[in-house]
């Protein structure tokens, strides 16, 4: 059994989509789980639907039309004659979310949320299916939340393991047949849809891969493989043939994007490899991540923009002590902050974290309780993995440094323009 997850981008369009199926016309005799994310920017396009929805902000009808009109145009292109079922299909899901437009947001957020954002990856797979099994590529749809079962965290449900694994194994009793499923999604004991994250997809390809002890998990994307750097922020990146499970876990938890950072741990506990290949140039081998005595060739650099720092100390200038710290960090845990990098001195504790304007606030808002806050902002974030002194100063040329850690392998650096 292999698993392969196309995300957003592959299957943006008409064309895109034709090109998936061309992919898996190779595959179609093998025993496969194909993992599909939303279309394009679908993603984007139904979280402003949710915030038009629960805050009122926007007109709720034309996103929802900029988001059928979308997926219309792709129906249209890949099937010209209207008479196929897939266009009632879509249709019906449209009518759900329309319904579920109409009542007053009954539960938090986060619920709303997944209920809402959920329904991209069922468009996509469902229009996806209908492709290719009217191409010839027997494909079954199937329902993830019949297989991904997660506690209610919503937005980022936490996987129940046992469960998910005892219902995966359906998956097996599928011989030439694609079994086609969505990413992202997963649902609660009481029935309810989660997300497992933004780009929350990779995951669970991972999570399939680790329930049927899968012989590998290909996530196939717009880029050659892992390159060293973001080529958004570098020109000349270099493609890394292999590496090892910890360095991608490294990588990915510092915020190089090409995969989703909890994707790995699940492979590498069953020795599962992972391979990232171009959908572009399928033919090209791409990158493979498993347990290779390998170390990385060369430094990789992840840049993360849109930074803050925060300087946090004891309103009496008392030392920043262990009883302190259990109180921050249990703050940072209950305004689920994600800390991209921190420093403790004797009188003040700095943390580098996204600028999440839905959370920091809120967080801000508590610490200053107890403390006295500093606060930084528009800042980037620079980690290098397999730094050396050249690689550094090279990244340094026009910067101020406000923070700066070391390990041995790594090292990070807080930073604004001079
Ligand atoms: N569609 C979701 C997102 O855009 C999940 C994914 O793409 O992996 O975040
Ligand atoms: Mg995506």
């Amino acid at each position: 059994m292999k698993v392969f997850k196309f995300g957003g981008a592959s299957v943006k369009d008409a064309g895109a989509v034709r090109n998936v199926a061309a992919i898996l016309s190779q595959y179609q005799h093998e025993a496969l789980v194909v993992v599909i994310s939303a279309m394009g920017k679908t993603t984007n396009a139904l979280e402003r639907l949710t915030d038009a929805f629960y805050f009122k902000k926007e007109d709720t009808a034309t996103i929802l039309e900029e988001i059928r009109v979308y997926h219309l145009q792709i129906l249209h292109e890949l099937f010209p004659d209207n008479t196929h079922s897939i266009y009632d299909d879509i249709h019906n899901c449209f009518v759900e979310l329309e319904w579920a437009l109409e009542d007053e947001p009954t539960h938090e957020y986060d619920c709303e949320y997944d209920q809402i954002v959920s329904m991209g990856e069922i468009l996509s797979t469902k229009i996806v299916a209908a492709y290719l099994n009217s191409s010839g590529i027997s494909c079954r749809w199937t329902d993830a939340r019949d297989i991904i079962k997660t506690d209610n965290t919503y937005r980022e449900g936490k996987i129940n393991w046992e469960l998910t694994e005892e219902s995966a194994q359906r998956l097996h009793q599928c011989n030439n047949t694609i079994v086609l499923t969505q990413g992202f999604i997963g649902v609660t004991s009481e029935n309810f849809t989660t997300t497992l994250g933004r780009e929350g997809s990779d995951y669970t390809a991972a999570i399939l891969a680790w329930c049927l002890n899968a012989e590998s998990v290909t996530i196939w994307k717009d880029v050659p493989g892992v390159l060293n750097a973001d080529p958004k922020w570098f020109d000349a990146t270099v493609l890394v043939p292999e590496l090892t499970y910890q360095d991608a876990i490294e990588l990915t938890y510092y915020g190089a994007t090409v995969i989703h950072p909890k994707t790995i741990k699940p492979l590498q506990n069953k020795n599962i490899p992972l391979f990232v290949r171009s959908f572009v140039d399928p033919k090209q081998p791409g990158t493979k991540i498993h347990a290779t005595p390998q170390a990385l060739p060369i430094p990789c650099f992840i840049f993360k923009v849109n930074q803050v720092l925060l300087s946090i100390s004891p309103r009496d200038f008392s030392f920043i002590v262990e009883e302190n710290l259990g109180n921050i960090f249990a703050l940072f845990s209950k305004h689920r902050v994600k800390i991209n990098t921190m420093q403790n001195s004797a009188i003040s504790f700095s943390v580098c974290m996204d600028n999440d304007d839905r959370k920091l606030p809120q967080l801000i808002d508590e610490l200053k309780r107890s403390y006295r806050v500093l606060y930084n902002d528009k800042l980037e974030l620079v980690t290098i993995r397999y730094y050396d002194q050249a690689t550094i100063d090279r990244v340094c040329i026009g910067k101020q440094i406000l923070l700066e850690t070391r390990s041995r392998y790594t090292v990070q650096m807080v930073m604004k323009d001079r």
